[in-house]
């Protein structure tokens, strides 16, 4: 069936060929895939706004008014201030709506966001895979969810508890002795490793003299900016074209200045690095530490444990590995896990079982660990939610999802390698796969063009022009909670668009997206010109202004 733009409706009958085996049902596409009037109409403005039942939406401020309310406050007695003075003299100007009216602002504003719940999020990286209701219901229990992290630890016995276990289980999968709970994300985690590493060298007398921290040219930003910001100097090892770190790379850069390397594995390339153990002894026979960005972890758990690796920190994205949701802002937990050398340096609070019970041990034993790294605890709700992962999973179960991931991930490359390339050859990946914009040269069709085209086959992109070490990356991580029948239409659409570009329809790209709610953004001027303050479009009524 053909939609109104002549597109056939269904994707599944869109595919050039079948991508792999039953991916594409088989059928023969129509030919002449390539859309000009799309465009034309998709870009064609309406009265409104909006685009079908796409609904636009202006800014709270541009639609609220200060004269309405969604509820009715007696006027107050008239009564003797005692502000001395200091009172507001004109109304405060807050946009009022009613409550339909403020239901639907936040509703329209919700349905401009993609997200899990939406569809497939092969955002490489950065792990996008379904959160479990189950885990939400958890951390929404009264016990959980309605508690203050002041309250008397023997009112709180049973988060306290569900803390050590959560640490337990976090030890037991990395086989690292350890944990800290606080840090707040990845980027957070990965300051404390470093600062516990840092402390561990000024116990030692060598503050002074070990300030380099190397850090792999494949390595996620947050690295050489958490070495950076302690202090350290950041050395590059260079990448080599297979996408490993070459232990011959690393030798020529250690010396008594070496304080770390910050590895990430499995890496950016979305490859297990095969000399992680024997770097590690060579960092330890010099003095230094080793840390591991553990962002994916989730495509080893209950396969490697790091501690077994020689890591001495490392941190767990647990809003990537198990599950619980992340992504615009929200809330992350990035637990590290510290081995014998460094656990001495760990932060306070921490918990401690107690006979029965819990306790919060508040003061360092030792004067040169880190000291507090957040005012509280932690991410209390994260904890919880990822608890429940762990346990509804069970060992076989976390194992399985680290299979699956990697499955999926290698089911992806196997439907695309003949039209898109990879930097590092035809071998296997883990959770994550990693095409270069080799296969686009002379289509007049960029990486960015091509990301923006997925999102008008409403997919929002993969990761784009990361790891910097490959030109145009295309890093897609489809995680193991997509179906077959979900990544084979992920195949499917992406096939559609990689023949679209070979065979020079590059109207489809360079315009794209058509179809969403907001067109190409220009992207570099909104970085260097960002216009950060909103100015109303009138004259504000007199009696909203301050
Ligand atoms: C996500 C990620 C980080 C940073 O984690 P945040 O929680 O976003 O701070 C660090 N390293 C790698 C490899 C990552 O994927």
């Amino acid at each position: 069936m053909l939609n109104r733009q002549g597109r056939p409706t269904s994707l599944r009958a869109v595919a050039d060929e079948p991508a792999v085996s039953g991916a594409a049902g088989g059928e023969r596409p129509p030919v002449g895939r390539s859309d000009p009037d799309g465009s034309i109409l998709a870009a064609r403005p309406t009265f409104t706004g909006n685009r079908a039942l796409a609904q636009e939406e202006a800014l709270l401020f541009e639609i609220g008014r200060p004269e309405t309310t969604g509820v009715d406050i007696e006027e107050p007695e008239p009564f003797e201030t005692r502000l001395g003075g200091l009172e507001r003299k004109a109304a405060i100007g807050l946009p009022g709506l009613s409550e339909p009216e403020t239901m639907r602002h936040y509703v329209r504003l919700s349905q401009q966001n993609y997200g899990i719940d939406t569809g497939l999020f092969p955002l490489g990286s950065c792990t996008m895979k379904h959160n479990a209701r189950l885990n939400e219901r958890m951390a929404r229990l009264p016990g959980f969810g309605d508690i203050h992290p002041l309250q008397p630890v023997s009112t709180v016995q049973g988060a306290l508890g569900l803390m050590s276990e959560l640490a337990r289980y976090l030890t037991t999968l990395t086989g690292m002795p350890a944990v800290a709970l606080q840090p707040k994300a990845g980027a957070h985690g990965e300051l404390l490793g470093m600062m516990a590493i840092k402390a561990a060298i000024a116990a030692k007398g060598e503050g002074e003299t070990r300030t380099t921290v190397l850090v792999p040219e494949s390595a996620h930003g947050t690295n050489p900016a958490t070495a950076a910001l302690l202090g350290f100097k950041v050395k590059s090892v260079p990448a080599q074209d297979d996408g490993w770190v070459h232990l011959a790379d690393v030798l020529p850069l250690l010396g008594p200045d070496v304080a770390a390397i910050m590895l990430t594995n499995p890496n950016t390339c979305g490859l297990f690095e095969p000399r992680a153990t024997e770097i590690a002894e060579a960092l330890h026979a010099v003095g230094a530490y080793f840390y591991c960005d553990g962002a994916n972890f989730n495509a080893i758990v209950g396969k490697v444990r790091p501690g077994d690796l020689g890591v001495d920190a490392m941190h767990i994205n647990l809003h990537k590995t198990f599950s619980t949701p992340h992504g615009g802002g929200g809330p992350g937990a990035g637990p590290v896990v510290l081995s014998d050398r460094l656990a001495p340096f760990a932060p306070v609070p921490f918990v401690r079982a107690n006979g029965d019970a819990f306790e919060l041990v508040e003061d360092a034993e030792n004067p040169d660990a880190v000291g507090r790294m957040t005012a509280f605890h932690g991410q209390m709700g994260m904890f919880v939610r990822a608890l429940a992962y762990m346990l509804s999973h069970g060992a076989d179960g976390m194992r399985q999802a680290s299979e699956d991931a990697v499955l999926n991930a290698n089911y992806v490359r196997a439907c695309l390698s003949d039209l898109m390339s990879l930097p590092f050859g035809d071998k296997p990946c883990m959770h994550e796969v990693l095409f270069d914009d080799a296969w686009l040269k002379d289509t007049g069709v960029t990486t960015l063009d091509f990301a923006k085209a997925m999102i008008d086959e409403g997919y929002h992109p993969m990761t784009v022009y990361f790891p910097l070490v490959v030109h145009g990356a295309m890093l897609i991580e489809p995680t193991e909670s997509e179906s077959k029948a979900s990544l084979d239409l992920f195949v499917a659409s992406l096939r559609d668009l990689a023949m679209a570009a070979r065979n020079g329809d590059t109207a489809r790209f360079t315009g794209a997206p058509y179809h969403a709610p907001r067109r190409r953004l220009d992207e570099t001027r909104a970085a260097r010109h960002p216009i950060l303050r909103w100015t109303p479009p009138s004259p504000v009524p007199a009696q909203a202004a301050e």
